[in-house]
């Protein structure tokens, strides 16, 4: 449905009519110009050659030091979601399943489908704050389960999985030995502080996915990173090796210097969107509509009963708004996601609409 939305709104922009494009996790915002400048640079000194399928040294070594880890356990990847898929297929391929609380970023589940996976679906609500209940989680581990993904903070809800959950989920894990792959693509540009799985990992016995698209809005320019032992690292580079080689080295100079710039590209892009997420809670809250408050860019998943998403998202087109249903992100029916990827004036003529929609 996330892919029906998206095409009925193509059709309707090359029809002549305008859309607001909250549908997609693609900020608005341009590449930061400093890392363009690096890119342009890097292809000038003739970095356009094929390279190393671990990903360039520095850019390793730089990523080591960020997240505390050593070198050997960082290889890079086309975009995270590149590194959430070859860690899927390789821990996955083998049989098994796999456990994901809902709601999801739709690629998990779709990914684990194509290997063949077994997915076990953990559901959360809007009624308890979106907070996955480690007793549960417990009861759906059998001897089968080979992976629990955590998406923290978490695309649709922008919630952020408090510590003291945290916790209880890494322990259960822990004394069953299973491996959490933790998406942590929101976590550099959260409002709240968030607690990374590096800060459990002992030797790197857990999975970190991770990229540049939304700290440094380089969505198209396709880099991300997985953070793990070094036999996956390892395995992931062979994968590499056999399919894409590399991201271009362009890119990854590209990367390393939104890297060496990260505090401040991060408070900038956090501050905006702090300030687009604080309007969009006042307007849609004087509306009966139940959401959490988010703790992250770029979303906001409000609830209204009774709602039949799919039907509301394609109406809501023909009024010049594009937004996802819920039904994208697990079964939540009566949610729709909002990315607040636009600027705010149209962030707030759009909101309007959907208020006015769904009267
Ligand atoms: N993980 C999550 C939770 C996402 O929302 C997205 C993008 N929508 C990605 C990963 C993919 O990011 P990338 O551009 O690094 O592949």
């Amino acid at each position: 449905m996330l892919y029906e939305i998206n095409e009925k709104a193509l059709k309707l922009e090359a029809e002549g009519k305008k859309i607001i494009r909250l549908n997609l996790g693609d900020p608005d915002l341009e590449t930061p110009p400093e890392i363009v400048e690096a890119a342009y640079q890097a292809m000038k000194a003739g970095k356009t050659k094929y390279s190393s399928a671990y990903g360039e040294n520095k850019l390793r070594v730089k990523l080591a030091e960020v997240h505390d880890v050593k070198p050997e356990n960082v290889v890079i990847t086309p975009g995270s979601k590149w590194g959430v898929f070859a860690t899927m297929y390789l821990m996955l391929k083998g049989g098994g399943n796999v456990i994901i609380p809902t709601p999801y970023w739709t690629a998990y589940e779709l990914i684990a489908k194509s290997i063949g996976a077994k997915v076990k679906l953990l559901r959360t609500e809007l009624e308890n704050d979106w907070k996955i209940d480690p007793a549960e989680l417990e009861a759906l581990i059998d001897k089968e389960t080979k992976m629990i993904i955590l998406n923290n903070p978490n695309n649709p809800t922008s919630k952020v999985i408090d510590d003291k959950t945290l916790d209880g989920i890494v322990e259960i894990a822990n004394k069953k030995g299973i491996t959490i792959l933790s998406d942590e693509v929101y976590g550099t540009i959260a409002f709240t502080k968030t607690k990374s799985i590096l800060d459990y990992n002992g030797g790197c016995k857990h999975i970190l996915s991770n990229g540049f698209s939304k700290t440094f809005t380089m969505t198209g320019w396709r880099i991300g990173y997985i953070i793990a032992d070094k036999l996956l690292v390892d395995n992931i580079t062979k994968l590499n090796q056999i399919t894409i080689n590399n991201v271009p080295v362009f890119i990854q100079e590209a990367a390393l210097k939104g890297l060496e710039l990260r505090k401040q590209i991060a408070n900038a892009i956090k501050k905006e969107y702090k300030e687009r997420a604080d309007m969009a809670c006042k307007i849609l809250s004087k509306d009966g509509l139940s959401f959490t408050k988010p703790e992250a860019p770029f979303y906001v998943f409000p609830k209204h009963p009774g709602l039949d998403s799919e039907k509301f998202t394609l109406d809501l087109l023909d009024k010049g708004v594009a937004v996802a249903p819920g039904t994208s992100f697990g079964d939540y029916r009566e949610h729709f996601r909002i990315s607040l990827t636009a600027p705010r004036p149209k962030i707030k003529t759009s909101l309007n609409i959907i208020c006015e929609a769904l009267k």
